[in-house]
């Protein structure tokens, strides 16, 4: 008898584990596969360290621009590559292990959990018990229905981690997040890229000019992008394989001789035993919860991408400070008190907070948008580095600022400035008074704040 389990040692279950430990409490906590789960194996760790080997391939081959000299081609070692990206995995891997085994109180359990009732779970042989269980078992690529998949290898975001070579022509089925981030590394690398989209523009949740932006990003580097790529349909070809597609424009089918499924991700609680439980979960999977991420059983709660509120390292690294809060300092926090906020690793990055234009609209707000292309802010150009612009979207009454999107270089990082900003709610003429430091991405955008226009008016201010 524990006085807590904990089933999967994503972003959410370890810290929880630790603290709820640390609090006095006996803790289970049970993993079927990799300690640290998505983020640490297949995730966020392994491409933004395959992001930048990419990233340091693609400087090198610009080095004449920058007076430096590189005799010959830039070459890839995709071998020293892996074993580059291998190595961060492990300790990174092995780190969540160690502290999970040498955590005071915290017992491992390895196997697949399955509820057997109300707080009851069996691992193995052994079945566990406890008054609160806290599931934290995330997701795994979705495969989609495609007539012919079955003739033809594929690769997904777990896979294409044993990839130790760099395929002659790459074909990405999704253009979003994962699908462009891989995209690019691999063109990088040295790869013909090709991206299949099935809808209409590329990352389809983001504002239309930054879907167009990226798009020339990524085309001015030869990755080619088909857009309408509908009915999609795989056969071998070859040695290779082909995708049929369904698309207004261009050749019928697109061929390479590799095939990366980047069309999103599944929860993994079909095999759960949540009848079991009596714990309820929509119908593609996602565990119901309430605002402090309790499930339909009191007893239980579900944190991360297996809850569907966030498919996020630090949302579900937030979840677990909700739970922890409200179960030892009966804090009161709530997931819905969360400002969504993200960043896309491609080169370069774009870094997102709050309303899109188009929740901005739905939300029937009066708003006013600011925006300044990067070849306009003076580290860009000094870096080299001035694709993409800084857009920031106000509401017109309130003058509180309602969402931004950076696409340029260091977005990911000048965003967390208006993250702040957001949770601090302060307006927008209070934001722009604070001094920042020259030359940097993040003081150009009290600049950005200085011409606001009216959102769907001609108000491009800056270009
Ligand atoms: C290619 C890729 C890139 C990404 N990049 C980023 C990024 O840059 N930034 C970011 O914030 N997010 C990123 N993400 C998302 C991020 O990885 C996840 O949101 C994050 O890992 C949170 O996951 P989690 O805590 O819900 O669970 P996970 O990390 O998925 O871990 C769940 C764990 O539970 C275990 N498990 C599952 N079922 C059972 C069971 N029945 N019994 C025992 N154990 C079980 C699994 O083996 C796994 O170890 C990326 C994801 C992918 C796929």
């Amino acid at each position: 008898m524990f006085d807590a389990i904990v089933i999967g040692t994503g972003q959410a279950g370890p810290a929880l584990a630790a603290r709820l430990a640390g609090a006095g409490r006996k803790v289970a906590i049970i993993e079927r596969a990799k300690f640290g789960g998505t983020c640490v194996n297949d995730g966020c760790t392994p491409t933004k360290t395959l992001v930048a080997s990419a990233y340091a391939a693609h400087l090198a081959r610009r080095a004449g621009e920058y007076g430096v000299a590189i005799p010959g081609a830039v070459g890839v070692d995709m071998k020293r590559v892996k074993a580059r990206k291998d190595a961060v995995v492990a300790t990174s891997t092995g780190n969540v292990e160690k502290w999970m085994r040498e955590a005071k109180g915290v017992t491992v359990f390895r196997g697949h959990a399955r509820f057997t009732g109300r707080n009851t779970v069996k691992v193995g042989e052994e079945e566990l018990s406890a008054p609160q269980i806290f599931i934290n078992v995330g997701g795994r690529p979705l495969v989609p229905k495609m007539p012919g998949l079955e003739t033809v290898p594929y690769l997904t975001n777990v896979s294409i981690m044993d990839v130790d070579f760099v395929p002659e022509h790459l074909l990405v089925v999704g253009g979003s997040y994962i699908g462009l981030e891989f995209g690019q590394m691999y063109r990088r690398f040295g790869s013909r890229v090709t991206v299949l989209e099935m809808g209409p523009r590329l990352i389809a949740r983001e504002d239309e000019d930054v879907s167009q932006a990226l798009k020339e990003i990524l085309e001015a580097e030869g990755i080619e992008v088909r857009l309408g790529a509908e009915c999609l349909s795989a056969a071998k070809d070859g040695s290779g394989i082909a995708i049929g597609l369904d698309c207004k424009d261009g050749a019928p089918k697109a061929r390479g001789s590799h095939l990366l499924l980047a069309v999103g991700r599944v929860p993994n609680t079909g095999d759960l035993g949540l009848d079991a439980a009596g714990i309820a979960a929509d119908k593609r999977g996602y565990i119901e919860v309430d605002e402090a991420l309790r499930t339909s059983n009191p007893g239980v709660w579900a944190l991360g991408d297996c809850n569907g509120k966030g498919a996020f390292t630090h949302t579900s690294y937030n979840d677990y400070e909700i739970v922890a809060d409200n179960l030892l300092s009966n804090a009161g926090r709530k997931w819905t008190d969360r400002i969504p906020a993200y960043a896309l690793y491609t080169d370069p990055p774009l870094g997102r907070i709050g309303m899109s234009e188009a929740e901005i609209r739905q939300q029937g707000l009066k708003a006013l948008v600011g925006k300044r292309p990067m070849s306009r802010v003076s580290r860009a150009v000094e870096k080299g580095e001035t694709r993409g612009f800084l857009k920031i979207h106000v509401e017109e009454g309130s003058q509180r600022i309602l969402g931004a999107a950076l696409l340029g270089t260091s977005g990911d990082e000048a965003v967390h400035s208006l993250i702040d900003a957001l949770y601090s709610r302060i307006p927008h003429p209070e934001f722009r008074r604070r001094v920042r430091i020259h030359p940097n991405v993040s003081e150009l955008l009290p600049t950005v704040l200085e011409d606001l226009a009216p959102l769907g008016g001609q108000g491009w201010n800056s270009v």
